[in-house]
């Protein structure tokens, strides 16, 4: 609306807010229906131990292939979600289904898979779901072990309720369950909580990992927080990891383990199996 205003041509961008304000609203009558036939899928990335080499873990990602708008990107439909609500059905859908996929897969490879799968938890589940029960919902009928599952929550998710997060984390560790902070360094909580909140892992966030490869400041925050966690005694992952060189250095530095395109995208199901067979070592 500013911007419109300092360029003398409103209706262009009237136009566009509103077509935006259409698509938006499109996308969460469909959400609506996809998540109601079950059109959801979700896909595994997987995280790299960077001293062994081996997977550590996958992350599970949500996907949607519209009929006909094609695949629409979870940085478009998670904040639709979020605001519409339907986060809690997506969440508690995406819960069940990667705890389901990783008991498939030891079933699969005739033995308990020595990796984790990682599930996002938005804020909004943690301040209007009970999260801890669709977790032990998810682990009953799977039949896993609470240690099998990471939870990724962000620091949102702690910033407007801090009484109401340290519940559901501590809930969450009553379970076994691992415990990240996704995107760390990104958001705005205090780092009072990391001492309060019972944290197992920092995932560092992309940005930062890019920008290690063009900006000094980039590598003195990603040393900051890896020394962070290890005095602690947090877990690190890095996400981004696109070149072989970032690979690298990261694993220098100390980084436990780390996603990227370099070692691979989100797979299906079946290739994240395959994928795991093929780093496995001997
Ligand atoms: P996130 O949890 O931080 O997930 C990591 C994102 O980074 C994923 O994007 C992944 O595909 C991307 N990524 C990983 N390695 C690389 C890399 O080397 N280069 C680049 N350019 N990107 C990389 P994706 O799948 O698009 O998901 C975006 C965000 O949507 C996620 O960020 C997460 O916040 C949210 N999301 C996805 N699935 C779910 C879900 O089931 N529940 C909730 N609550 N949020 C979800
Ligand atoms: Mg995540
Ligand atoms: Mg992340
Ligand atoms: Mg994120």
């Amino acid at each position: 609306v500013k911007q419109a205003k300092q360029v003398g041509r409103p209706q262009v961008y009237e136009a566009k807010q509103a077509s935006e304000a259409r698509r938006r609203f499109s996308i969460e009558t469909e959400l609506r229906r996809a998540l109601d036939k079950d059109q959801l899928k979700l896909f595994y990335q997987p995280l790299i131990n960077l001293k062994s080499g081996e997977v550590a873990g996958f992350e599970a990602l949500a996907r949607w292939n519209h009929e006909d708008r094609g695949e629409i990107s979870p940085t478009e439909f998670i904040p639709v979600a979020e605001e519409s609500g339907l986060i809690l059905q997506l969440g508690r859908w995406a819960m069940h289904k990667a705890a389901d996929t990783l008991a498939a897969w030891d079933k699969e490879a005739g033995e308990r898979l020595p990796v984790y799968v990682g599930v996002n938890l938005s804020a909004i589940q943690v301040a209007r779901d009970d999260v801890a029960s669709v977790v032990q919902s998810a682990l009953k009928s799977s039949g896993l072990t609470g240690d099998r599952l990471t939870l990724e929550l962000t620091e949102s998710s702690i910033v407007q309720d801090p009484a109401r997060a340290t519940r559901v984390f501590d809930a969450l560790k009553s379970l076994e369950a691992t415990v990240a902070m996704d995107d760390f360094g990104t958001g705005y909580s205090s780092l009072a909580y990391l001492q309060r909140l019972p944290i197992d892992v920092l995932k560092i966030d992309r940005s930062f990992v890019t920008g290690m490869m063009v900006d000094p400041d980039s590598v003195a925050i990603v040393r900051a927080v890896l020394s962070l966690a290890d005095a602690l005694g947090m877990s690190t992952t890095a996400e981004g990891i696109e070149t072989v060189e970032l690979a690298t250095t990261l694993a220098t530095l100390g980084c436990a383990s780390g996603q990227g395109f370099y070692f691979a995208k989100p797979l299906e199901p079946a290739e994240a199996l395959d994928y795991w067979k093929s780093r496995r070592r001997p």
